[in-house]
């Protein structure tokens, strides 16, 4: 069952979703080949306490290990920090929640390192892209599939899989939370869209097949075909009149010194 927030409930998500974007844009600092993926986990963990929230990912289910999921080139999501260094050609998708005032947020986006191939920076636009797609379609009186028509349409036409098994959803009190939000569907199909829902839109978008494979570790999920994998995510809440993106990646673009969606192409 959908949880319909007041606007007092979107207000304090809002202050939840503030926060996580300053976080994001504590890591975006840090973002650059050499550095250790356990530091931007630790780094994002002390913001995150220092400034009254908790990390939301970290222990969800009992064990996930880290506050941020760190999921590099062909790892899709849930990729784990650790001892591993960024590489000048890696993409990496670093995607954060917090709890803060009694609510979850929880936004992605993916960076390329300087070193990124265009056919693979050309991904990230797309994916980005398609995201906005799909808000675009978050309206009162419409229909999930709406949103995830949007979203499938748009990348399929360049040849990209689009990921099944994981799907955006609603977020509030708990991190996860009905609706879900597929990234492919029909048009006029699926939950309808009403005042007061608040979720998190995320396209989970591959380079080659759809398909994809869980590690043994019970949660990196990395593409079949080892092709690069990217991903964006925000939350939206549906108004009576219009839609209103609650995260923002604005601290990254500011923070992020590679500044590749402005590249000429
Ligand atoms: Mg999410
Ligand atoms: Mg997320």
């Amino acid at each position: 069952m959908t949880h319909l927030k007041t606007e007092e409930e979107i207000h304090l998500i809002k202050e939840s979703a503030q926060l996580l974007g300053k976080a994001h844009g504590e890591i975006a600092k840090l973002v650059k080949p050499g550095v250790k993926t356990s530091v931007l986990d630790s780094v994002a963990e002390e913001f995150i306490r220092d400034h009254g929230g908790v990390p939301s990912f970290k222990n969800y289910n009992g064990s996930f290990p880290a506050s941020l999921c760190i999921s590099v080139n062909d790892v899709v999501v849930h990729g784990f920090p650790g001892n591993y260094e960024l590489r000048e050609t890696d993409i990496v998708s670093i995607d954060c929640g917090v709890f803060y005032k009694g609510f979850h947020s929880d936004s992605a986006y993916t960076y390329p390192l300087e070193g990124v191939n265009e056919n693979t920076l050309l991904l990230l636009d797309r994916t980005y892209e398609s995201l906005f797609q799909g808000i675009a379609q978050a309206k009162a009186g419409g229909r999930m599939g709406d949103v995830s028509f949007a979203i499938q349409s748009y990348v399929e036409a360049f040849g990209y899989g689009v990921v099944r098994e994981l799907v955006g959803h609603g977020v509030g009190k708990n991190l996860h939370e009905d609706p879900e939000v597929p990234n492919f569907g029909k048009r006029g199909k699926g939950v309808k869209l009403a005042e007061g829902m608040v979720f998190a839109i995320e396209p989970m978008i591959n380079m080659g097949t759809r398909s994809v494979v869980q590690e043994r570790d019970g949660w990196t999920i990395r593409t079949a075909d080892r092709k690069p994998s990217a991903h964006f995510e925000h939350m939206v809440a549906i108004r009576k009149d219009k839609t209103e993106v609650l995260t923002t990646h604005q601290y990254i673009e500011e923070n992020y010194a590679y500044k590749w969606r402005n590249r000429s192409r």
